[in-house]
């Protein structure tokens, strides 16, 4: 199963990533998490991108797209891969497409979820880590998942909070990138839809496509599109 995850910073993909990556059995490549163990582990790789994630801006194509071409070669991810995180712009999204064509695969699932900009970025300001997995779900201003005081409410571990999660500026310019249709995120996101649309005319029974559920999250709407054995 190869499976890209799309939607806004701050709506959850990775702790719906983290579900989704135990249901399947395939492994959960999250860019940014990447990119955060380069910097603490003082890499070259974490030091050119520790600016960037600060100022809340892509890290440049050059570094970002052969990192994780270059992922996808690893041994675990010959039966499948949850990319989250990427592709972020038109450019990665066409250049994934290519190298996957070269290579005569597929993405199977495309989730897009979706979610209110003020809301998204509350969440992120309200978010926290926990040291010992950054998917355990804690969050200072949604009841559900409030942190146990100051500890993870999944497992008592440390909890931490990102800078670039603190700075409204860095918060705001990564939305400007999400929702950008021109360049951006949202650009991407059309390509793949185009492409799945366009599959699947040429091939009825093929089987990327997109579907639309609607749950009820924390009082509002959340609208996710899904494909439909993926529902968990
Ligand atoms: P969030 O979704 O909350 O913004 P991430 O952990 O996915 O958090 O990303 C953190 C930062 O890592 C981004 O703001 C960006 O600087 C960098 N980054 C993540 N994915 C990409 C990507 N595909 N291309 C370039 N930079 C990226």
């Amino acid at each position: 199963m190869k499976i890209l995850f799309f939607g806004p910073n701050g709506s959850g993909k990775g702790t719906q990533g983290k579900i989704v990556k135990e249901k399947f059995g395939i492994p959960h490549i999250e860019t940014g998490v990447i990119f955060r163990e380069n910097i603490s582990g003082g890499t070259d790789l974490g030091k050119k991108a520790k600016g960037y994630i600060d100022r809340g801006e892509l890290v440049p194509d050059s570094i970002t797209i052969p990192m994780i071409l270059n992922r996808l070669k690893e041994d675990d991810c010959k039966s499948g891969w949850l990319l989250d995180g990427f592709p972020r712009n038109l450019t990665q999204a066409q250049e994934l497409d290519k190298a996957l064509g070269l290579e005569r695969i597929d993405v199977d699932v495309i989730i897009e979820m979706l979610l209110d900009r003020q809301i998204a970025k509350n969440r992120i300001m309200g978010r926290r880590l926990c040291v010992n997995d950054n998917n355990h779900p804690n969050n200072i201003f949604i009841d559900a998942i409030k942190p146990d005081g100051e500890s993870c409410r999944v497992c008592g571990g440390e909890l931490k909070s990102r800078t670039d999660d603190q700075d409204e500026e860095a918060i705001d310019q990564r939305h400007n990138i999400y929702y950008d249709n021109e360049t951006g995120t949202m650009a991407g996101v059309n390509y793949y839809k185009d492409l799945s649309i366009r599959k699947k005319r040429r091939f009825p029974d093929h089987r990327s496509g997109w579907q639309t559920w609607r749950k009820r999250s924390h009082g509002r709407t959340f609208v996710q599109t899904w494909w439909p054995d993926l529902m968990i």
